[in-house]
């Protein structure tokens, strides 16, 4: 084995939004970082491709909204919602959200290679095709790569897991993991020719089944469209286009109307996810830190993950910003990512308790909730406008529910 003398500030394990995003940031500021990739060219890999608002306010603090415009961004300013096939709700977000933003969809691959792109011309050694095998903590911890037969092992101030849901960075380093167990399931694909408006994203519900459909514009008559559905109910994993047709029986079944999918044609992979929390008790130690999905991964269901991820690569930026003390500043990081996180997921909670349990007792919570929430919309917490700080509490809840 190989064992570079260069000493790097940082070594980031992925380059995906997180990697790629907190990479630039660090570099533009003048530490010395290396990116490891293992992709050579990115692939759908059907991952976010709607960022909420609160994300898209992210993403401007951190610098990088004109990068995702660069990467073909299509903003959809209005969110419609339906229950089954009826129109309830057009909300104007540019006029109604914290931050006046509306929802940025983009073609996830497009956006990972611009974004390491724009790392690299900020100064950052970007490696791709090689891939990191281990990882070990400590006052000088390192990383072991591996790449075409040869191995490596490099090392770093600061290492960050930046490689997503199944991060081998966490596994290595010896964090500890905890789950939710999962109900939900999120099928996932791309298509083209809905004929729907592309200003904005259509999200169709049918709480007494538990499932819903949302359905992101993301630009040129693309369209990228979930179906979250419970884990265990009779439609089952849709893998592969062979099942294509089970899918869209499923859309159909939760209301979405037949002309959408009719003349609509299938132009990515269709796969299926589990709709579960899964997060690092703690996402520092021994001089290893995690970001985005590496650090916690929220349910996808909800579309927050995006957003969750550029807000642990703005509030670790700013920590090592503010003090030499890497250290420390990795700590503080971590204290306050559980406390974001922790509210993002008692909010999500909320919303699939009330959207997708089924049977008599979740019946009657929603015939107690939904007259209520929809004379007072602000019973709802805005997850999607404000982000982690829409209110979380016990009151929050019992407003949510229509028990107070
Ligand atoms: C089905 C589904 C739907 C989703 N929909 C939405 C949505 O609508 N809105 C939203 O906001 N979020 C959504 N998300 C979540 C969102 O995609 C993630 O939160 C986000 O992509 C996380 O970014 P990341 O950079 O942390 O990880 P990733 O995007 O996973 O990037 C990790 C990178 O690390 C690389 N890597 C991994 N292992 C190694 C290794 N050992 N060596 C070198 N490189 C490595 C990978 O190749 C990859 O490029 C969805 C997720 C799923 C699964």
């Amino acid at each position: 084995m190989n064992i570079k003398a260069t000493r790097y500030d940082l070594i980031i394990v992925g380059g995906g939004l997180a990697g790629s995003t907190l990479g630039m940031v660090m570099a533009e500021r003048g530490k010395s970082v290396l990116i490891v990739e293992r992709e050579r060219v990115f692939k759908d890999r059907i991952r976010g491709e709607g960022m909420c608002p609160w994300g898209v306010t992210e993403a401007r603090e951190l610098g990088i909204l004109p990068l995702l415009f660069q990467a073909g961004a299509h903003e959809t300013r209005w969110y419609y919602r339906y229950f089954a096939d009826r129109l309830f709700d057009q909300r104007d977000l540019v006029d109604t959200s914290q931050h006046h933003a509306g929802w940025l969809n983009f073609s996830h691959p497009k956006m990972q290679e611009t974004l390491l792109a724009a790392a690299q011309s900020a100064g950052a050694e970007v490696r791709r095709g090689v891939l990191v095998t281990d990882v070990t903590p400590g006052l000088e911890p390192g990383v072991h790569l591996s790449s075409g037969g040869s191995s490596e092992l490099v090392k770093a101030r600061l290492v960050v897991g930046a490689d997503g849901r199944s991060s081998v960075t966490r596994a290595r380093a010896g964090f500890e993991i905890l789950r939710d167990t999962p109900e939900l399931l999120v099928a996932g694909a791309l298509f083209e020719n809905i004929p729907v408006p592309e200003y904005a994203v259509h999200n169709v519900l049918n709480p007494s089944i538990g499932q819903f459909n949302i359905i992101f514009p993301i630009g040129g008559n693309r369209f990228r469209c979930y179906l979250i559905h419970r884990l265990r109910n009779e439609s089952g994993c849709m893998n592969g286009e062979k099942n294509l047709h089970r899918y869209l029986d499923a859309c159909h079944a939760t209301g979405v109307p037949l002309q959408w999918y009719r003349d609509a044609r299938l132009i990515g992979p269709l796969g299926n996810f589990e709709g579960a929390f899964q997060w690092a008790e703690c996402a520092y130690h021994d001089g290893v830190v995690l970001v985005g999905d590496a650090a916690g991964a929220s349910d996808p269901s909800w579309g927050c993950g995006l957003s969750l991820t550029l807000r642990d690569v703005r509030v670790l930026r700013d920590q090592l910003k503010a003090t030499s003390d890497w250290h420390a500043a990795a700590e503080t990081y971590a204290r306050q990512r559980t406390g974001y996180f922790d509210a993002l997921h008692r909010i999500h909670d909320m919303n699939r308790e009330l959207l997708t349990e089924t049977g008599a007792e979740a019946d009657a919570r929603r015939a107690r909730a939904f007259p209520k929430l929809m004379e007072d919309p602000s019973r709802r917490p805005d997850f999607i406008g404000i982000g982690p700080e829409a209110p979380s509490d016990e009151n929050a809840r019992r407003r949510f529910f229509g028990d107070d």
